[in-house]
């Protein structure tokens, strides 16, 4: 057993509230820790730390910011088995993937070296006699980020990063469901040369997110998890005057067209729809094959694929596809979604719901399942289910495939498989929706690009990482200077013009 606290000043510090929650083991189920759940006396300690802080540090020249971006990077690969390990160990995800998710970050964080040419302003010389004007991007102060559990590595780090390069303080509020490796990252940065308390972590749950969504000194809030909370997040920090961006849950679409390389087309479903435990917002949970004659040669493919997906705890080593679910009630969700499918009428062809493991039979696992003759009145397929849960569902045409996509409520990620480069084209052309992968299953953009859903995977105008993650966490101030050497026009009361 251990305990989390909070890290704030600099320091980790024992909750005070009173207020903790259990922190399980996904493949025993067993207790392993605790976590504080902040009050609104230990998120203002928070801020007002934050406060302190932040003049300096957003006074500090960029490239010496970018320094410390630099060290961490050097920091995050020294200690990578570590931070995997605590990782796998509350997640659930095996070793390989959790790598994966701090890389992920941490090329967000090599991204941010690059803060002092993201963060340049604009000049235009002789904009008016002895006129000249230029921009320049200010950090916004104290911020805030919200983070899911999915990603306890990769999401922090997508939003602290750029936050902190350009000249932020920042206050961090990640899931509750596995808080060591955000206290971990916390830790770097501060061995980095982060100077206390620029990156502050106050664990929690509701509690904590209203105190920063009304908090008067966080002036923005960038917040990734499910969409009801991701719509709420966004209404309330709104309302308060923030400036907030929210990214939500996600039902992403896979079309395999009848000149697909059908190979590749399954092995694309089998890591990007069972890969994490289905646990990703870029997972494929939906697959379209286009005809009938394509729709039953990928399932002649997919079926033994998915029986013969290999679930362990991430303890088994890389032999593993993948580990269990994350908690209890997330288990017993997903296994409702697959009762709930059959009774809609869907045929259930792979049934993982019975999988157990020796020694592991608390563990929250559960095999891999597969759905066909799934259609669009079914909740198993307009509802997120982030479980290891593949609908099939079948369409005529390349039109019907296309339409399914584009009139889910979602619109994260989505995929073409097909050797049609007209096709691809098209496709990328109309789809609405935020990130399209031609020939690739999860088109998770690079760290130099931004990542955003659209429809209601994404409320707010930026996306995450890439230059909007700059735009979103500074402000633009744009200053008009005369130096007249002798120019003298009197008193004007009229607006002046160009002409
Ligand atoms: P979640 O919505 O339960 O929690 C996200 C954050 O909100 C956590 O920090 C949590 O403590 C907080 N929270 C939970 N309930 C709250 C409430 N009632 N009021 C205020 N705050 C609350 O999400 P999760 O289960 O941790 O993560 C999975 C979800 O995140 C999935 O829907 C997945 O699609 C989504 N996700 C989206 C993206 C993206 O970029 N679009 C990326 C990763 C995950």
């Amino acid at each position: 057993m251990y305990e989390i606290g909070h890290f704030i000043g600099g320091k980790r510090v024992a909750g005070k509230s009173g207020r903790e929650a259990n922190v399980f083991n996904p493949a025993t189920g067993e207790v392993q820790a605790t976590v504080a759940l902040a009050d609104a006396n230990e998120l203002n300690a928070a801020i007002e730390n934050a406060k302190a802080a932040q003049p300096a540090w957003g006074a500090t020249n960029p490239q010496k910011r970018a320094r410390v971006l630099m060290k961490f990077v050097d920091l995050l690969h020294r200690d990578m088995d570590k931070l995997a390990e605590a990782l796998s160990r509350e997640h659930g995800k095996t070793l390989p993937d959790a790598k994966g998710d701090v890389i992920r970050g941490l090329e967000v964080a090599e991204f941010c070296i690059g803060a002092p040419h993201l963060l340049k302003g604009e000049f235009t010389e002789g904009a008016g006699p002895g006129i000249d004007i230029h921009s320049v991007r200010q950090p916004l102060g104290v911020v805030a980020g919200i983070t899911p559990f999915n990603f306890p590595a990769m999401i922090p780090m997508w939003k602290f990063c750029p936050a902190i390069a350009a000249g932020n303080a920042f206050i961090l509020k990640p899931s509750e469901r596995d808080p060591s490796v955000p206290m971990m990252l916390a830790e770097l940065m501060l061995e980095a040369g982060l100077p206390a308390g620029i990156l502050n972590v106050v664990n929690g749950d509701k509690e904590a997110v209203d105190g920063i969504l009304d908090h008067p000194d966080i002036q923005a809030v960038g917040f990734v998890g499910s969409t009801a909370i991701a719509e709420y997040v966004y209404s309330r920090g709104c309302a308060n005057g923030k400036r907030v961006q929210c990214f939500g849950g996600a039902k992403n679409h896979m079309l395999i067209m009848p000149d697909a390389d059908l190979d590749q087309a399954v092995d694309a479903l089998i890591g990007a729809g069972y890969g994490a435990a289905g646990e990703r917002c870029m997972a494929v949970s939906v697959a379209v094959p286009v005809g009938e004659e394509t729709a039953n040669r990928l399932m002649d493919k997919l079926i033994p694929r998915v029986e013969n997906l290999k679930i362990a705890p991430y303890t088994a080593g890389d032999d593993a596809d993948f580990g269990p679910l994350v908690t209890k009630d997330a288990h017993a969700r997903v296994k409702g979604y697959v009762d709930k499918g059959i009774e809609e009428g869907a045929k259930l062809v792979v049934d993982g719901r019975d999988f157990s493991m020796q020694g592991y039979e608390n563990g929250y696992f559960i095999g891999g399942c597969l759905f066909d003759n799934v259609t669009r009145d079914m909740s198993i397929y307009k509802e997120e289910i982030f479980g290891p849960v593949l609908s099939v569902v079948r369409a005529k045409t390349y039109e019907e495939g296309l339409d399914l996509a584009m009139s889910h409520e979602y619109g994260n990620g989505v995929a073409i498989f097909t050797r049609d480069g007209d096709a691809a084209r098209d496709f990328a052309a109309r789809i609405n929706i935020g990130m399209v992968g031609i020939n690739v299953p999860i088109p998770v953009p690079l760290a130099y690009y931004t990542f955003g859903g659209w429809k209601r995977s994404g409320f707010g105008d930026l996306n995450q990482h890439g230059p909007d993650a700059f735009r979103f966490y500074t402000r633009t101030k744009t200053i008009t200077s005369r130096w007249p050497s002798g120019i003298k026009d009197g008193a004007e009361f009229v607006i002046p013009t160009m002409s």
